[in-house]
C-alpha cells in the first residue's frame, strides 16, 4: 500500500550540484555565532561538503539549555550559501519555522525526532508545506521505536503535495545506559526501506552515537546497508559547543572519517581490509552491549543474595559456567582454554561489582 502511495518520490538532487552517494550533510547542532558558523561552513567546504546544516531552533529536553539563535541564524546561513555555494538545511517544528525558513531560500527543512513523534506538529507543517510543493524534506524517525508513526509522519508530508522527501534515521532513545545515545535498532530502517524502496535513506551517525567516536563505524555501517547519504554533526571548536558537543567533530576530523569510508557499488564483490575492520568494531559494540547487560543482571542477582543474606560466591555454580563455556566454545570452534580466561575474567568482575551491591 505504502509502494504505491509513495511511487513519485524523487532522490535528493539539486540542479548545478554533484551529489554522489553516499549524500553528505554537515554542520553545527546550533548554529551559535556568525563566527562560528562561516568558520564550521569554510571548513566543511573545504573539505568537499555540499550541504550545510546547523538547527537555529532547537528542541531541548529540558528549559535553561540554549534553545537556538532563532531569525537571525537564517542570515547566517544565506551567507554560508553565497560565500561558499553549499546549499542549507535547518530544523523545522512549526508553521512558522517553515515559512520563515523556506522564505529565507533554506534548500532542505528537516523534521526533528521530537517532532515527528507528534502528528499534530507534522500536520501543521505538512498544512504549510501545501503552497510549497518544491521544497525539500527530510523526516527524522521518531524518538521512540514506532515505525507506522515514522511512516505516518512522512506520509502527512508526501499528502500535502512534497516529493523530494526523505528519511533520517537518529536511533531511538530508551532508559539506561547505553554504547549509544539513541540505539541504532538497524532493522527499523531496514523494515522502511523493504516498504518504501525508493525513499532516499539518511544516517544520523552523530545523534545515534551520542559520542565522536561512534561516527566512523556508524557511518560505515550506514553504507554497508544501503544508506543514500549521512548527516553528521561538525563544529570548528567542538569542546566549546552550546549543545550536543561530545557528538561534533572538526571540519578536519569529518574529512578523515568520510575519507576512511569504504562506499561498496552495488555490483561490487571485493571486501577491503577497512571494510572488514569496521565490521569488527561493530562487533565489538555489540560485545560491549552484551557484556553491560550481563553485568546488569549480575547486580540484580546480587540484590537477591542481598535480600536472602546469601554469599555471594557459590563454587558449584562457578565451575558449572566455567566447564559449560569451555565446551560449548570448542563446538563452535574456539579454543577451550581462551574461552576459560574470558569468562573468569567476566566471573571476576561480577563478583566484584555484586560484592559491591551486597555491601551497601
Ligand atoms: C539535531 O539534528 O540537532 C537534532 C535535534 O536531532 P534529533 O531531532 O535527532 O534529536
Ligand atoms: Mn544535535
Amino acid at each position: 500500500m505504502e509502494t504505491k502511495l509513495f511511487s513519485d518520490i524523487q532522490p535528493i538532487s539539486f540542479e548545478g550540484v554533484d551529489l554522489k552517494r553516499p549524500v553528505v550533510i554537515a554542520g553545527p547542532c546550533s548554529a551559535e555565532t556568525e563566527r562560528q558558523v562561516l568558520d564550521t561552513a569554510r571548513g566543511l567546504a573545504a573539505a568537499g561538503v555540499k550541504i550545510f546544516r546547523a538547527g537555529i531552533w532547537k528542541p531541548r529536553t529540558k528549559p535553561g539549555g540554549f534553545e537556538g539563535i532563532g531569525m537571525k541564524g537564517l542570515l547566517w546561513l544565506n551567507k554560508v550559501k553565497e560565500e561558499t555555494g553549499m546549499l542549507v538545511a535547518t530544523e523545522v517544528a512549526t508553521r512558522e519555522h517553515v515559512i520563515a525558513a523556506l522564505d529565507a531560500g533554506i534548500d532542505i527543512l528537516w523534521i526533528g525526532a521530537r517532532t515527528s513523534a507528534n502528528p499534530f506538529a507534522m500536520q501543521e507543517i505538512a498544512n504549510a508545506l501545501v503552497a510549497k510543493p518544491g521544497a525539500t524534506v527530510l523526516v527524522k524517525n521518531p524518538v521512540n521505536p514506532d515505525i507506522e508513526l515514522w511512516i505516518g509522519a512522512l506520509q502527512r508530508i508526501y499528502n500535502a503535495g512534497i516529493r523530494r522527501l526523505g528519511a533520517i534515521h537518529r536511533g531511538f532513545s530508551t532508559y539506561g545506559k547505553h554504547l549509544y545515545r539513541n540505539v541504532p535498532q538497524w532493522h527499523i530502517p531496514m523494515e522502511l526501506h523493504r516498504r518504501i524502496p525508493n525513499l532516499p535513506l539518511i544516517a544520523d551517525p552523530s545523534h545515534m552515537g551520542g559520542k565522536r567516536e561512534l561516527i566512523g563505524p556508524l557511518s560505515q555501517q550506514a553504507l554497508d546497508m544501503g544508506f543514500d547519504g549521512l548527516i553528521i554533526e561538525s563544529h570548528c571548536n567542538p569542546d566549546c559547543a552550546l549543545s550536543d558537543k561530545d557528538q561534533q567533530v572538526t571540519p578536519e576530523s569529518l574529512n578523515l572519517i568520510l575519507n576512511t569510508l569504504v562506499v561498496r557499488e552495488s555490483t561490487g564483490t571485493t571486501e577491503s581490509l577497512a571494510i572488514l575492520r569496521q565490521k569488527i568494531d561493530r562487533l565489538d559494540n555489540e560485545l560491549l552491549e552484551v557484556l553491560s547487560k550481563r553485568m546488569a543482571v549480575c547486580r540484580d542477582i546480587g540484590q537477591y543474595k542481598k535480600e536472602h543474606s546469601m554469599q555471594v560466591v557459590q563454587t558449584g555454580r562457578y565451575d558449572d559456567i566455567l566447564n559449560k563455556r569451555s565446551s560449548q566454545a570448542a563446538e563452535m570452534g574456539m579454543d577451550e582454554e581462551f574461552m576459560h580466561t574470558i569468562m573468569v575474567a567476566v566471573h571476576e568482575e561480577s563478583v566484584r561489582q555484586q560484592v559491591e551491591i551486597v555491601n551497601n
